[in-house]
């Protein structure tokens, strides 16, 4: 029966929203990088259990702040939302991503990183993983709507962190923050050893009811994108138990997603990386990124490295803050797509730095003084004037 209702739903769904295929969000998808998925799940295990409170939970702070700082994000872009549990403080990280047309209205896009018994390698490593690399792809991407990518704490205790964010910055901000919805990522690795096809879709049926319909059709979007930008097939479900739910009860629009096979080991020791299937994460995070860039209107005239030549990408480059202290930041178009290399040199042209595809350069080691740096993208050069003051 359920099966059968299910399908009618799709069915329905097909006809009453349609949505095209664009080829600028498969190409952003296609960016998605299994390799890093891989890396950062494999991070997230090694800082242990990330009880909230913890020295491990705010190990795993750190270790998210650092991620996004190196994908380009500025300090001024990164805030974080602190509470105090048991005596201990603990964190949410919010990334905000400014959008073109609606800049007061926010897509937020979240999980929580916080676990309990074990390393929450699936749970929840893997909806971090995902954050974490349409972070990275929509860096440089315009949008139309303002994401937020927020990293909540304190969610196995009882969806305290995303309840302290909605009381202390939603409600809290004059005019009230405007959602125009949250897509909660929480659960999405699979079972290794089992066929991972298929992604459950979640849908804000609880009360206040009048947010509901809403919610039902960004998950029948959320449901097309799955289908159009990655290869698993959808179930569609109800949401509960997890990040969405004070917003739902704020009366925002809430849509999420959740493992289909679904795992016995969160919340246990056993939820590690061997338990999981990796290659499940990966196709989530294409049908998650195809979903983030529709909800937020993504460019759809994307460049590609066919359109935007080295000489246009080095024209666009922008290094600050300058003068610079410690780091500098790199921004420039289409720096996801291809290689370049970064080197620092002093007046009389001796070599100091020497990077390559790094967008957040650490520079703590030169002193005070005017420098030289030189961006490579293939046989094209260009080298600005940097300031270096302690
Ligand atoms: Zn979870």
């Amino acid at each position: 029966m359920k099966k059968i209702f299910f399908s009618l739903t799709t069915v329905f769904s097909i006809s009453a929203f349609s949505q095209n295929f664009t080829q600028a969000y498969q190409n952003r998808v296609n960016e998605i990088s299994q390799t890093n998925i891989n890396t950062t799940l494999t991070e997230f295990a090694n800082l242990g259990v990330k009880k909230t409170g913890s020295v491990s939970n705010n190990n795993a702070f750190a270790w998210l702040k650092t991620k996004y700082l190196s994908f380009g994000y500025t300090e001024g872009e990164i805030s974080e939302n602190a509470f105090l549990y048991q005596g201990n403080t603990t964190k949410n990280l919010i990334i905000t991503k400014t959008g073109t047309t609606y800049p007061n209205t926010f897509v937020i896009v979240c999980g929580h990183y916080d676990t309990i018994t074990g390393p929450g390698v699936n749970d929840n490593g893997s909806g971090v993983s995902l954050i974490l690399e349409m972070a990275r792809i929509l860096k440089e991407v315009p949008t139309e709507y303002s994401i937020k990518f927020i990293n909540f704490t304190g969610e196995e205790q009882g969806l305290l962190g995303s309840q302290n964010y909605v009381n202390t910055v939603v409600n809290s901000t004059s005019p009230k923050m405007d959602i125009k919805l949250v897509f909660n990522i929480d659960q999405v690795g699979g079972v290794a050893g089992q066929v991972n096809n298929t992604i459950t879709c979640e849908r804000d049926t609880s009360n206040p009811s009048s947010n509901n319909a809403a919610s039902n059709t960004i998950t029948q979007q959320l449901m097309n994108c799955v289908t159009l930008y990655s290869p698993l097939q959808t179930n569609l479900s109800y949401a509960y138990a997890s990040d969405y739910m004070p917003f739902q009860s704020n009366n925002e629009v809430i849509t999420g997603i959740y493992e289909y096979n679904e795992s016995t080991k969160p919340h246990t020791t056993g939820d590690t990386y061997v338990n999981m299937d990796p290659v499940f994460v990966y196709n989530v995070g294409k049908a998650a990124l195809g979903a983030v860039q529709y909800f937020a209107t993504a460019d759809t005239n994307a460049l590609s490295t066919v359109d935007c030549p080295p000489e246009k990408m080095l024209e666009s480059l922008k290094i600050y803050p300058n003068p610079a202290n410690d780091f500098i930041q790199i921004e420039m178009i289409n720096s996801n797509l291809i290689d370049f290399s970064f080197t620092i040199v002093d007046l009389n042209g001796r070599t100091l730095l020497q990077t390559k595809n790094e967008k957040r350069i650490n520079i703590s080691k030169l002193s005070s003084g005017l420098y030289l740096g030189t961006m490579t993208v293939e046989d094209q050069k260009v080298t600005k004037k940097i300031m270096i003051k302690k």
